[in-house]
């Protein structure tokens, strides 16, 4: 993904805020098992089209939040101990969050892979958190997400179709 289609993707993300407000009123009506498998399906479907090798734009300009587990795994794997990992790239955010002190991700490769991936954060596996159990608290994560992630997007725009008043 480059700049333009960064910004393009923010602005539409503004645009549909109302719409996916919403859709979210209507999402809030199913039973949590019935919501959480909608995102399932519809998340599975879009990912399964998804090439996010193509795109790094969560890696680009976001950051996860690291739990110690997360911290510990991340720096056993870069034979560090996990005080200096945490010094190195990471700083306490204003919720008392451990997050990365810059962006893009320093594991980020040129060719968008992970370079600590089969250890990289919960956060990172769950991302865009469009196929968690329950959905439901998550509903405003995911809007903030469209901002970022196409196929977050993608996902909400789909089940606009099917869950529209
Ligand atoms: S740790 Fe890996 S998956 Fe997570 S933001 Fe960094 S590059 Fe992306
Ligand atoms: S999860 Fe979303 S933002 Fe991240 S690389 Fe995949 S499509 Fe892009």
């Amino acid at each position: 993904m480059n700049d333009i289609d960064r910004k393009a993707l923010a602005d539409k993300a503004k645009l549909k805020l109302n719409s996916f407000q919403e859709l979210f009123k209507n999402l809030r009506k199913l039973k949590g098992k019935e919501l959480d498998n909608a995102f399932m399906y519809t998340h599975d479907n879009v990912f399964e089209k998804t090439d996010c090798l193509q795109c790094g734009n969560c890696c680009q300009v976001g950051t996860p939040v690291f739990s110690e587990k997360d911290v510990e795994r991340a720096a056993k794997r870069l034979k560090m101990k996990p005080g200096d990992f945490t010094h190195a790239w990471l700083f306490t955010d204003s919720d008392g969050d451990k997050v990365l002190k810059s962006t893009p991700c320093p594991f980020l490769g040129e060719d968008n892979y992970c370079s600590i991936y089969e250890d990289r954060p919960e956060d990172c596996r769950n991302f865009p958190h469009t196929r968690r159990k329950p959905m439901l608290p998550r509903l405003n994560v995911v809007l903030a997400n469209t901002a970022v992630c196409p196929a977050a997007m993608k996902i909400l725009e789909i089940m606009q179709t099917e869950y529209r008043t």
